[in-house]
C-alpha cells in the first residue's frame, strides 16, 4: 500500500497500530485501573467477533499491521480465540498480541497460540502474593506465573510484564529486586509504567526513581528493546535473560511517537487514550458500507488526533482505563 493510502495524521504520525478491547469487564480490581463508580456497559453492547473482524479488516486496509486485543481483560470473552483466529489471518496483520492480567492465562495460552497469537504482556504489579492480592482486589499470583510459564512454553515471545507506578510508594510494595531475580530465571521484559491520570486515579511514582535504584546497581546498561516497538527503553541487568524496562508518559511523554488509534468494547473509535468521545464505529458497523464507513472513520480519527494527551484537560478525561482499553 502507498503511503497516500496509509493513516498519517496532521502531525506527520503515520498510525499503523490498533488496540482493540474486547470487554470493560475484568476480573481484578486494581484501583488506578477502575472507574470509582461505575458499572460495565451490558454485554449485549459490546462489539461481537464480526464486529471486530471488520474493524480489523477495515484496519488492514488503510496501512494498520500491529493489533493489540485488550480490555477490560480479555481473557473473560468465550470467543476470544475465534477473534485471534480471524484476525491472525487477516493479510497485513504482522503482529498480533495481547495485554492480560495473566490469572486464566495458563489454560488459554496453548488454544490461543494455535490460533494465531504471537505475543502477550501480562500485568503484575508484585511479585509478593499479598501485596498482588492487595493491590489486584483477589488476584492470584500463581496463577499469573503459572500462565507466565504457559506464555513461554507456548511460544508466545517476548513476554512482557507490566509493573504500574501508581503510588510514590510503588517501589517499596513492589520491590525492584523481586523483578530481578524475575528477568534473571526467565527472558521476560519488566516494564515499570508511570501510573496515567484518570478520571479515578491522580498519584503516581517518577520512572526516574526506578532508573536510580537501577543505577545504583551498577551502571545503567541501555539495550535495545525485545520486538514489538513502543515506548520503553530497556535496560540490561548483570548478565539475566530479561530485561527491565521504563515508559514514562508523565516525565518524558512520547506522543511525538504515537502510532496508534483505540477502539473502544462498545465501539467508539478513540483517537488518544484520553479523548473524552470518541466515534461512532458501532453506527458504521450497522450500515450498508462498512468497511468503507469504517475507514472513513479511522482517517476522521487520524484527522482530529491530538498532538499531545496533555492538551485534553484533566476533567475531560472522562474513562477509567478499563473502559477505554489500557
Ligand atoms: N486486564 C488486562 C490487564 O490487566 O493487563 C488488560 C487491560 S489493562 C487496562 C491494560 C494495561 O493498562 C495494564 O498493564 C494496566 O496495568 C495498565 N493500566 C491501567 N490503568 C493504568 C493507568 N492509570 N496508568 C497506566 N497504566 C494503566
Amino acid at each position: 500500500m502507498d503511503v497516500s493510502g496509509s493513516l498519517v495524521d496532521r502531525f506527520g504520525r503515520l498510525i499503523d497500530y490498533l488496540r482493540i478491547s474486547l470487554t470493560e469487564r475484568c476480573d481484578l480490581r486494581c484501583a488506578y485501573c477502575r472507574a470509582a463508580e461505575g458499572t460495565c456497559v451490558s454485554r449485549a453492547d459490546v462489539l461481537t467477533a464480526d464486529d471486530i473482524l471488520a474493524i480489523a479488516e477495515a484496519a488492514v486496509r488503510v496501512g494498520v499491521k500491529r493489533i493489540r486485543l485488550t480490555g477490560g481483560e480479555p481473557l473473560l470473552r468465550s470467543d476470544l480465540a475465534d477473534i485471534v483466529s480471524h484476525v491472525s489471518r487477516l493479510p497485513g496483520v504482522e503482529d498480533l498480541s495481547l495485554t492480560t492480567n495473566g490469572q486464566a492465562l495458563a489454560s488459554q495460552a496453548e488454544r490461543l497460540a494455535a490460533a494465531g497469537l504471537m505475543r502477550g504482556n501480562v500485568s503484575l504489579d508484585s511479585l509478593d502474593p499479598q501485596v498482588y492480592s492487595a493491590i489486584t482486589g483477589g488476584g492470584d499470583l500463581a496463577a499469573v506465573l503459572r500462565g507466565l510459564d504457559a506464555a513461554f512454553a507456548v511460544g508466545l515471545a517476548p513476554v512482557k510484564v507490566n509493573v504500574v507506578l501508581d503510588c510514590p510508594a510503588a517501589l517499596e510494595r513492589a520491590p525492584l529486586s523481586a523483578f530481578i531475580r524475575l528477568i534473571a530465571r526467565r527472558p521476560v521484559h519488566v516494564r515499570f509504567i508511570e501510573a496515567m491520570p484518570t478520571c479515578s486515579h491522580v498519584t503516581y511514582l517518577p520512572a526516574a526513581r526506578l532508573l536510580d535504584e537501577l543505577s545504583r546497581r551498577g551502571s545503567l546498561v541501555s539495550v535495545a528493546g525485545p520486538a514489538g516497538g513502543g515506548p520503553a527503553r530497556y535496560y540490561r541487568v548483570d548478565d539475566a535473560p530479561g530485561t527491565i524496562g521504563v515508559i514514562a508518559p508523565i516525565t518524558e511523554p512520547f506522543c511525538s511517537q504515537c502510532n496508534r488509534l483505540r477502539v473502544s468494547a462498545r465501539g467508539e473509535l478513540m483517537p488518544c487514550l484520553f479523548s473524552p468521545t470518541g466515534l461512532p464505529l458501532a453506527e458504521a458497523l450497522g450500515g450498508s458500507q462498512p468497511t468503507d464507513d469504517i475507514v472513513a472513520l479511522l482517517r476522521e480519527a487520524a484527522a482530529v488526533k491530538p498532538r499531545r494527551y496533555g492538551d485534553i484537560a484533566l476533567p475531560a478525561r472522562i474513562h477509567a482505563m478499563h473502559v477505554v482499553g489500557g
